[in-house]
C-alpha cells in the first residue's frame, strides 16, 4: 500500500495543499501533522477581528474536523515533526512515532522572534497563535497601557485594534519609518500619520535599551532616545523565525528532491497569498501537473476601519504618483522605478487591486531578468 502524502505543519499552506490534492483527484492517504491542538486556522483575523472581539476561535478555522474526516485527511494534532530520514522516506515525530511518506510537504511556518532578556515577564506577549490572540484580548481593557515593540504589519494592526478596546498605545519602531520593504517612504509616513490621528503614540528611530520590571511584571521600557515608556502590557512584534530547525539539511537542498516540497512562511515568505499559492503548487507537483503561473502576490491589512492592500517591493528613491484623497483615506498610489511600475498601494479602494496587479505583472514580465541583463 502506498504511504501517501505527509504534510508537516498545519497552517494555511498545509490546508491549501490538502484541499488541492483532493480537488485534483488524489486518492491516496493525506496526513497533516501539526504541533498545535487546533485544526488548521486562519491567522490574519488574530490581529484584527478576533483580537477586536468580533470573531471567536470557531470563526477562524479553515474547515471543521468533520470536513477533514469526510475528505479522508487525517489530522495528527499536538505532535511535531522532529526529524527526517530522506533515504527511507520517514518523518520522525516528537512523540517518537515515524510516518512513511511517498511525498512530504514541509509547511511548518514561522514563529515570533522573542526579545532577549524578557523571559521572566508574564505581561510580554507575542502574536502568532490563536492562544496568543486570546491571551492578548483578555488583557486589553479601557485604559490598559500597551507598548508595541516593532511597527511591522502585526504591530500596526495590534496597535489599531487595541485603540478600539480603549487602550493607551505606544508603538515603537527602530527604523526612521516603518515597513520599508513594503511601503514607499511617503506611504509609510501616511501610515504613521494615520496611527497618530487615531491616538496611537508612535516613536520612530527608537530602540529599547533597558527593561525595567518588578518580579514577573515588566513595568517600563527605556529607549535610546532617552524616553521612558510606562506600560501594563507589551507586545513584541519584531519579526519571525522560520520553523526549520527540525530539518536535517538546508530547506532548499531538501526541496530539490522530487519527493519533498516546501510551502509557506518556512520557505521565506510572510504573506497569506503566497503561502496559499505555494501550498497549491506543492499539490500540483505531487499530482504531476504543471504549476499555475506564480501570481503577483500581495498583502493586506485592516487598520482603524480602513483596508490597505499592497503589491510589489518599493525602494526609497522610487517615484510615486497618488490618485484619490489620502487625507480621506481613499486613494491608491503607484510606485515606479525608471518609469516602470514596481509597487502599488490601495487604501479603501479594493476595486483598484485587480487592475494594479495586472499592471505590475505585465511590467514584471516585460522586464529583462537580472541574469539576462
Ligand atoms: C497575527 C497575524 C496576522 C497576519 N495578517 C496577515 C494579513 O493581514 N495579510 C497577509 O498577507 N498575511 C498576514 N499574516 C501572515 C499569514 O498569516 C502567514 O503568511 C500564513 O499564515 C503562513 O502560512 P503557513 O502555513 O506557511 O504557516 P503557519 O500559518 O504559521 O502554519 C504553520 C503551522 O505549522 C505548525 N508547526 C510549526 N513547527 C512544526 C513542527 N515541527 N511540526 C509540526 N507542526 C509545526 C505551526 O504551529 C503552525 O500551526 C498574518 C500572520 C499573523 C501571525
Amino acid at each position: 500500500m502506498s504511504a501517501g502524502v505527509v504534510i508537516a505543519g498545519g497552517g494555511l499552506a498545509a490546508q491549501r495543499c490538502a484541499e488541492a490534492l483532493r480537488h485534483g483527484g488524489y486518492e491516496g492517504a493525506i496526513k497533516i501533522v501539526s504541533n498545535e491542538l487546533h485544526v488548521p486556522y486562519n491567522r490574519p483575523p488574530l490581529s484584527k477581528a478576533l483580537l477586536a472581539g468580533t470573531k471567536e476561535p470557531d470563526d477562524v478555522l479553515f474547515r471543521s474536523a468533520d470536513w477533514s474526516a469526510e475528505q479522508g485527511i487525517e489530522l495528527l494534532l499536538g505532535d511535531g515533526a522532529a526529524g527526517l530520514d530522506v533515504e527511507r522516506r520517514k518523518l520522525l515525530l516528537e512523540s517518537g512515532a515515524q510516518l512513511d511518506y511517498d511525498d512530504l510537504v514541509i509547511a511548518t511556518g514561522s514563529r515570533a522572534r522573542q526579545l532577549p532578556g524578557s523571559e521572566q515577564y508574564t505581561n510580554i506577549h507575542s502574536l502568532r497563535t490563536l492562544g496568543d490572540a486570546i491571551r492578548l484580548r483578555e488583557v486589553l481593557q479601557p485604559g490598559t497601557r500597551l507598548a508595541v515593540l516593532g511597527a511591522g504589519l502585526i504591530g500596526q494592526e495590534v496597535a489599531a485594534t487595541a485603540i478600539g478596546h480603549g487602550a493607551e498605545v505606544t508603538l515603537i519602531e527602530a527604523e526612521p519609518l516603518p515597513l520599508a520593504r513594503a511601503l514607499h517612504p511617503e506611504l509609510a509616513q501616511w501610515l504613521v500619520d494615520l496611527q497618530r490621528e487615531e491616538g496611537v503614540e508612535v516613536k520612530l528611530d527608537a530602540r529599547a535599551t533597558e527593561l525595567i520590571g518588578d518580579g514577573d511584571r515588566l513595568q517600563a521600557l527605556l529607549l535610546d532616545d532617552g524616553s521612558r515608556v510606562e506600560l501594563d502590557e507589551m507586545l513584541v512584534a519584531i519579526g519571525v523565525i522560520p520553523n526549520s530547525e527540525w530539518l536535517p539539511d538546508e530547506l532548499a537542498l531538501l526541496a530539490a528532491r522530487p519527493d519533498i516540497h516546501a510551502a509557506g512562511d518556512v520557505a521565506g515568505g510572510d504573506h497569506w497569498e503566497l503561502a496559499g499559492h505555494q501550498g497549491k503548487a506543492a499539490a500540483k507537483a505531487i499530482l504531476g501537473q504543471a504549476p499555475a503561473p506564480p501570481p503577483f502576490t500581495g498583502w493586506w491589512s485592516d487598520l482603524h476601519g480602513v483596508r490597505l492592500q499592497g503589491l510589489g517591493a518599493p525602494a526609497a528613491n522610487d517615484e510615486i504618483v497618488f490618485k484619490g484623497n489620502p487625507a480621506e483615506r481613499d486613494f491608491h498610489a503607484v510606485v515606479s522605478r525608471d518609469g516602470v511600475p514596481v509597487a502599488a498601494l490601495a487604501v479603501g479602494q479594493p476595486r483598484e487591486i485587480p487592475r494594479l496587479r495586472k499592471l505590475l505583472a505585465e511590467h514584471a514580465l516585460s522586464q529583462p531578468s537580472k541574469e539576462a541583463a
